[in-house]
């Protein structure tokens, strides 16, 4: 394929009435941190807008890059970060206890990252994780995971998956439905693959955290879907699988964790989740313009108290320098005459800058050599965290500001 191409229809049900809600412009792809040595060049920016289908009510973007451009190294590794790694843990149970019947039963991770649901299952079932990412299989592969670094997709699961290892009793995805363009091709795979009483389990961004929390920097490039329930039983059936139950989880704001089988009977829970669903609106296009007209009344307030905040002389860095971060300061026109540096935790992040605005990164000592008057909370998610972890930057006077939902100064 191009770098980039425009899809004109609808990415699941394929219809051509999709309605424009939020327009970003052109942005830098939010992953690709900048070397040093590339400062000089300009880096590559694409359009980003986010569409409602008036059919089957996906939201999503429509500007669609290259997978290879943006997966084939990937900074996230899920071990990391120890929220993710608690979070899997207790979804490992999960599994364990509801689905997995011998020690023989193969349970296949797509996109499993660096491996971490499947090596708590992998002294009770055949593990088997299938990752894009050649940095991040490398690591899966050292911990003991049988690992194939390669897109999933029908493809790969007729010509190489079924032959090596057989039927699948639990295919598992998180956060990878949102990332993928044919995600059509990815179920129908799902489906090939699974054993007839195999379970499909998925986790994946739910919409109503993008207009309840106003989380538009939740938008970029790699997240091409934000999914309501209504929008995937749509994507389920048009397969011939069906959802059969349904639950919130606390990670990544709230996610939704969605069970998928051939035949098993739907629980009440999934009628539920689509009546709470109407009842916030995410079926209709009125919730996704009023969110966009909130969100540039936000970006409004910021700029305001930025400039303000900068003509007082005050010294501002951001914290945390997730791939939101690149949309924020992109979309908002924040750049290194604001923000002197970033810090994050991430050692592999250090050293380079943010893209399109070139901000430095830094390790979290450098608080300590070149202290700060505010610090902008890019990883706004962990907010909490972030304030208990820097208790005393605070009572020594150093101010937070909460950019998402509602900007807020601690
Ligand atoms: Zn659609």
């Amino acid at each position: 394929m191009k770098e980039h191409y425009h899809r004109t229809t609808c990415r699941i049900c394929n219809s051509s009435d999709l309605k424009k809600f939020l327009d970003l412009g052109k942005s830098p792809l939010a992953n690709a941190l900048v070397n040093k040595k590339n400062l000089n060049k300009k880096d590559k920016t694409f359009p980003l807008a986010v569409y409602f289908c008036q059919n089957c009510s996906l939201v999503q973007v429509s500007d669609v890059v290259d997978p290879r451009m943006l997966f084939s190294d990937y900074y996230f590794i899920t071990s990391a970060s120890s929220p993710s790694v608690d979070h899997f843990k207790k979804y490992a149970q999960d599994i364990l206890k509801n689905f997995i019947k011998s020690s023989g039963d193969l349970v296949v991770d797509i996109g499993g990252n660096d491996g971490t649901l499947l090596n708590e299952l992998k002294n009770d079932s055949r593990v088997l994780n299938v990752d894009p990412a050649t940095n991040i299989a490398k690591i899966s592969k050292k911990k003991g995971i049988k690992t194939v670094n390669d897109f999933f997709s029908k493809k790969l699961v007729t010509d190489h998956l079924l032959r090596n290892f057989g039927k699948a009793d639990v295919v598992t995805a998180n956060n990878i439905i949102a990332h993928t363009d044919t995600v059509i091709d990815l179920f129908k795979g799902v489906k090939e693959f699974l054993t007839p009483g195999g379970v499909f389990i998925f986790e994946t961004h739910w919409v109503r955290n993008l207009v309840e929390e106003r989380a538009f920097d939740q938008v970029y490039h790699e997240h091409l879907s934000y999914y309501s329930l209504h929008a995937l039983k749509h994507l389920v059936e048009s397969v011939g699988l069906s959802v059969f139950d349904v639950k919130t989880v606390p990670i990544q704001g709230e996610s939704i964790r969605i069970y998928v089988s051939n035949n098993r009977k739907s629980k009440p829970s999934v009628k539920k989740f689509l009546a709470r669903e109407k009842s916030l609106g995410l079926h209709k296009f009125k919730v996704f313009s009023d969110f966009s007209k909130k969100v540039l009344e936000s970006k409004n307030i910021m700029l305001k108290l930025l400039a303000s905040l900068k003509e007082n002389g005050k010294k501002i860095v951001g914290y945390g320098a997730p791939a939101k971060g690149t949309t924020f300061l992109n979309f908002f026109g924040i750049g290194k005459d604001t923000i002197d540096y970033i810090i994050d935790t991430t050692s592999i992040k250090q050293g380079l800058f943010m893209p399109g605005v070139h901000i430095p990164i830094y390790p979290p000592e450098k608080l300590l050599e070149s202290k700060p008057d505010y610090i902008l909370i890019l990883a706004w998610n962990y907010a909490d965290s972030i304030l208990k972890k820097e208790k005393d930057l605070i009572e020594s006077g150093v101010k937070f500001i909460i950019p998402v939902p509602k900007i807020k100064i601690v």
